[in-house]
């Protein structure tokens, strides 16, 4: 163990999403971050194969980042942005705006995914309700989708043990998921399944249409490990939810701004919602911020909507709703994601990124190979009892071997950053490979 862990009071720190227990015996610390790597407190170079948590793909440290959020921080420090605003929130929004499909034009923003997800719900229902029409109130997420742990998001995600002990967060119900025995190994997008997407037109006309106000999904699920939609079935999913007057919500928190090999999952599937999600990429990690973008019909209708001229439209926000040192990382973040044409270096390493991973399909173990742009996965056959147990030892020989590695469910999951080169995935694969093998 290295000398600092032996400094730290571990029990004063309680970690998110961890085993606290677990990391006291096996501290896994990080004490810099370049590129595509992490030092760890043994000075060990630890490949990131996740960009952090999908959030920092441009690359860790990026100078010109870091010297805007330094340079913001002594100048601007803090900006109320109820009924205040700084230049930058606006120039900010204007180049998501300008980076997100066409048709939507308007930028909130939060601080995270997860309240991006509630804020999109509540923007959601609170569209309705502006419409004269508050009993098309009823929310549809889908099953294995995660859209953050505040309290809409759990109840829209469908992961169950991400809902575990927490009794009712928000009643939602859930569409089946698209994991598809028969596409198992497909390479990128699945052909099967596009008619899972019409279980949602059966689910409308149970409940009536008018009681339905959106239905929210993750283009490509991420947490649930790398779950592609077939072909055809987001265009369904949007072709009802036209037929029935209902908005499709996508959460690209995950899937954003070059992740899926394409600029957003629904440039890349030629879908557009009515309000789409966001965070992680938008400030490549480095401040936490997240931003609901939404259609002129939603953003309208609030501003049009009758009442006294000084009256909020939304009653909504964060006290670091637009922080400046966030808008001042998004800015940078804009500026790398265009100058240094981060989705083209996406799509253009994912071809070998696919190649490499299905490559491991000799490896004990592995039930299935998933992958879109720079995401995959790997789902793991599960020993014993416990799912998690064999990714989870997975990810513990693979930090061994000198690499992060994700391990959610029963799966393995892997996001390079956009700048990784073809010999850092060899790298990502042969850990991998390596640290499959040396588990029962
Ligand atoms: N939505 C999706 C699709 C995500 O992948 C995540 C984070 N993994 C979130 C929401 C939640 O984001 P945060 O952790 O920033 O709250």
């Amino acid at each position: 163990m290295a000398d600092i862990a032996q400094t730290l009071d571990f029990d004063s720190y309680w970690m998110p999403f961890s085993g606290n227990r677990q990391f006291k015996a096996n501290p896994k610390l990080m004490v810099a971050a370049k590129d595509c790597h992490y030092t760890d407190a043994d000075g060990r170079q630890v490949f990131d194969s996740l960009s952090g948590l999908w959030c920092a793909s441009f690359g860790h440290g990026r100078p010109e980042i870091a010297e805007a959020i330094a340079k913001t921080a002594k100048t601007l420090d803090y900006v109320p942005p109820f009924q205040y605003a700084h230049p930058m929130a606006f120039e900010l929004a204007e180049r998501v705006k300008n980076i997100v499909p066409a048709g939507l034009e308007h930028v909130f923003f939060t601080n995270s995914g997860s309240e991006s997800a509630d804020t999109a719900i509540k923007i959601a229902r609170a569209y309705w309700a502006h419409r004269g029409r508050p009993e098309k109130a009823r929310l549809i997420g889908r099953e294995k989708g995660y859209h953050g742990v505040n309290v809409g998001g759990t109840g829209m995600g469908g992961i169950p043990g991400n809902k575990a002990f927490f009794g009712d967060m928000l009643t939602t119900e859930h569409l089946p998921h698209t994991l598809i025995e028969s596409n198992r190994f497909t390479r990128g997008v699945p052909e099967h399944g596009a008619e899972v997407a019409d279980v949602l037109e059966q689910r409308i006309l149970e409940h009536g249409a008018d009681t339905v106000a959106a239905v929210m999904v993750e283009p490509m699920s991420g947490s649930a490990g790398v779950i592609v939609p077939p072909a055809g079935y987001l265009k369904r999913l949007r072709e009802i939810c036209d037929r029935h007057d209902i908005l499709l919500i996508f959460d690209e928190v995950l899937n954003g701004f070059g992740r899926v090999g394409a600029s957003f999952g629904a440039e890349l599937f030629g879908v557009t919602p009515d309000i789409m999600t966001l965070a992680k990429n938008l400030t490549n990690g480095a401040v936490p911020m997240g931003a609901v973008v939404t259609s002129d019909a939603i953003y309208d209708t609030f501003m049009d909507t009758e009442r006294p001229h000084h009256a909020v439209e939304l009653a909504h926000g964060y006290t670091y709703s637009a922080h400046p040192l966030a808008c001042a990382a998004g800015l940078a973040a804009m500026d790398i994601y265009e100058n240094d044409r981060m989705v083209e270096r996406a799509a253009e390493l994912a071809p070998y990124f696919e190649d490499q991973l299905h490559a491991l399909r000799g490896a004990p173990h592995i039930v299935d190979i998933r992958n879109l742009g720079l995401a995959g996965a790997l789902e793991i056959e599960t020993a014993g009892e416990d799912p998690t147990y064999r990714p989870w030892k997975i990810a513990q020989a693979a930090w061994d071997r000198g690499m992060y590695l994700r391990f959610g469910g029963n799966t393995v999951q892997l996001g390079p950053p956009f700048i990784a080169e073809r010999r850092d995935i060899d790298f990502m694969c042969e850990v991998l490979d390596a640290a499959i093998r040396s588990v029962d």
